[in-house]
């Protein structure tokens, strides 16, 4: 069965806010609780919907995650989470993984004290569309943390080790007593990780991580577009106390083209042709990213005619057949007439008066302004 629409469960607008979520959940959880409809299977069943729908739309990460991409955003088998940690990234990664097998997957760890993941970065490669086209090798160099050699990531000076933390004991937990309550909080000596530097290594300062750059080489598959990500798994910062490193996303941008231009999988361009190749119908040479092509123009053909060259265009990254190319004419006005040329078309332009069987766009254009005023 069909997930019905969040808000629509709820019964409020796209654009509830908090209280009006809240009152209405509410009202629902009142009127549909087991307690009050024993044996109730329909009863049952909305009371849970009311639920899920609640639970979703009263977390606000959740609830942008669900507005943006519907019921996919927000499914627990899509390993929602969403934070990431990259640069204000899309929650849902919708192409990430297509890559990620690509390159082995990599886990994202649990950030709770101890060690923890490092930072994914984001790196932006500018490509040219013949590049993105037909696929790739480039070397960027990305400016990152990687683990200190000198203590080997430890923060420790060499010949010394971290000790256990005083504070905690080594936990990495301490509580807290707020009035009535007792609270347990990452222990604020040693951020969870249960252990002290009382000698701190001079390269990093302690930090077990240092900037570097670091020089990678990307591949990059044939048939890549802007906005696609190539995850290089543990290739982002180096995890703090030994954690795990990060992910490096590299985030394609193609750089316009100065013929073409694509629109997915397809590619468009614009070709000038001669007045009279388009009256008499003509071949004209075309570019393609293979090289030249003769493309046969027939008589009569006017200026925003689109011609298709199948298989022409891109082969998409994620598979599937090349797309086409599609050239539009555009035809040209000649300029610069000589004397012999102004008299041939100062001739044919007397054979057009008062027939206008050769005009049939001027002839609609012209209908259609009579009926605008009815009275000329
Ligand atoms: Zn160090
Ligand atoms: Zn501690």
């Amino acid at each position: 069965m069909a997930k019905r629409d969040y808000y629509e469960v709820l019964g409020v607008e796209r654009g509830a806010s908090e209280a009006e979520l809240k009152k209405a959940y509410r009202r629902l959880a009142m009127k549909y609780h087991p307690d009050r409809n024993p044996d109730d299977k329909d009863a049952e069943e909305k009371f849970k919907e009311a639920n899920e729908a609640y639970e979703v739309l009263s977390d606000a990460s959740k609830r942008s995650a669900y507005d943006q991409y519907g019921h996919a955003g927000v499914d627990p088998s899509m390993g929602g989470g969403g934070a990431g940690g990259f640069g204000g990234a899309n929650f849902s990664d919708i192409f990430g993984d297509v890559f990620s097998d690509f390159f082995g997957g990599g886990s994202r760890g649990g950030q709770r004290g101890g060690p923890q993941r490092g930072s994914d970065l984001r790196y932006t490669l500018e490509l040219d569309l013949e590049e993105a086209v037909r696929g790739t090798t480039v070397t960027i160099r990305v400016p990152t943390l990687v683990n200190c050699k000198t203590c080997d990531g430890s923060g420790a000076k060499k010949g010394t080790s971290p000790v256990t933390c005083t504070t905690c004991g080594g936990i990495g937990q301490v509580r807290m007593q707020q009035g009535f309550f007792s609270v347990q909080q990452t222990c604020p000596r040693c951020h969870g990780s249960g252990k002290m530097i009382t000698d701190p290594c001079g390269s990093c300062h302690g930090q077990g991580r240092v900037e570097e750059s670091k020089t990678l080489s990307v591949k990059v598959p044939a048939g890549v577009d802007t906005g696609d990500r190539i995850r290089l798994s543990g290739e982002g910062e180096a995890g703090a106390l030994g954690g795990p490193a990060g992910d490096l996303y590299v985030v394609v941008n193609v750089r316009e083209h100065a013929i073409f231009q694509r629109d997915g999988k397809h590619l468009y361009c614009e070709v000038p042709i001669s007045f009279a190749d388009a009256a008499l119908g003509g071949e004209l040479e075309v570019p393609t990213l293979d090289g030249r092509v003769k493309l046969k123009i027939p008589e009569g053909t006017q200026t925003g005619k689109m011609f298709r060259l199948r298989g022409k265009g891109v082969a998409p990254v994620r598979g599937g057949g090349a797309g086409d190319l599609m050239c539009r004419v555009a035809v040209e006005t000649p300029v610069n007439l000589d004397r012999r040329q102004r008299e041939l078309l100062e001739e044919f332009r007397k054979t057009l008066e008062g027939d206008s069987s050769h005009s049939p766009k001027a002839n609609g254009w012209f209908e259609g302004v009579k009926r605008f005023f009815g009275d000329l």
